[in-house]
């Protein structure tokens, strides 16, 4: 089924001023670049009122929002060499699909829903600010990163089950093979969803932030001379 892209051209807002006690943390080098994290304004009052369903206390931790072109391209050039260490025996081939099943393109209509301020990557903290636990040491990377995860003890699934309940009921929707990676409205929010339309496209670098910097892929050349556009 052909998904057409209508953005109805909602802004992109801080999710700090948003949604009250969330904590942020999508890196040190890029915080010092953008300052703070970005969803559309819908999406951002949906993650506001799935706050509302959480045990008294809790908050989440945003891990990521919406990406900039420069850091998708720099995001799937690092996973490229991460399972290339991960699997030394895989061809060039097997990485690149892979690595394809949890970093989106940075081009074209399928690329992130990051890009487009849609999607969410999410867990969840107490009142201290620890991390409630979400995986377990052991697994592989992508067995961990499953939604519905078997192999997790009890009390860890229990622990996502309460996070997911609160987003679903406030109308996100989930990529079951990453259990932090949430969406509303976004082009693979409607592939999931069984939509004709998504709601929202990319927004690029609009303040053009990453501009000047130097290609991920490591060719030595401007990133807009070179993967970016
Ligand atoms: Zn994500
Ligand atoms: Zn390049």
């Amino acid at each position: 089924m052909q998904i057409q892209i209508k953005d109805n051209h909602e802004p992109l807002v801080d999710i700090k001023k948003y949604c009250p006690g969330v904590v942020v943390r999508i890196g040190k080098k890029r915080m010092k670049i953008e300052k703070t994290a970005y969803l559309r304004k819908t999406v951002a009052e949906m993650l506001r009122s799935a706050q509302k369903n959480l045990p008294k206390g809790w908050n989440f931790i945003i891990n990521d929002a919406w990406r900039p072109q420069y850091i998708q391209a720099e995001i799937y050039f690092n996973f490229i060499e991460r399972f290339q260490k991960m699997h030394p025996k895989w061809t060039q081939e097997m990485i690149i699909k892979e690595v394809e099943e949890y970093v989106a393109d940075w081009k074209g209509v399928a690329s992130s829903g990051h890009m487009s301020g849609g999607a969410v990557d999410i867990r969840l903290v107490d009142k201290y600010k620890h991390k409630i636990p979400m995986k377990k040491r052991g697994l592989t990377y992508q067995q961990n990163a499953l939604s519905d995860q078997k192999l997790l003890p009890a009390y860890i699934q229990k622990n996502r089950e309460i996070m997911f309940s609160a987003l679903r009921k406030a109308g996100f929707s989930n990529y079951p093979k990453e259990y932090w990676h949430w969406s509303y409205g976004d082009y693979q929010w409607a592939k999931r969803n069984g939509k004709k339309i998504a709601l929202y496209g990319t927004i690029s670098d609009v303040r053009g932030l990453y501009s000047k910097k130097m290609c991920p892929c490591g060719q030595n050349k401007k990133f807009v001379e070179c993967h970016g556009e």
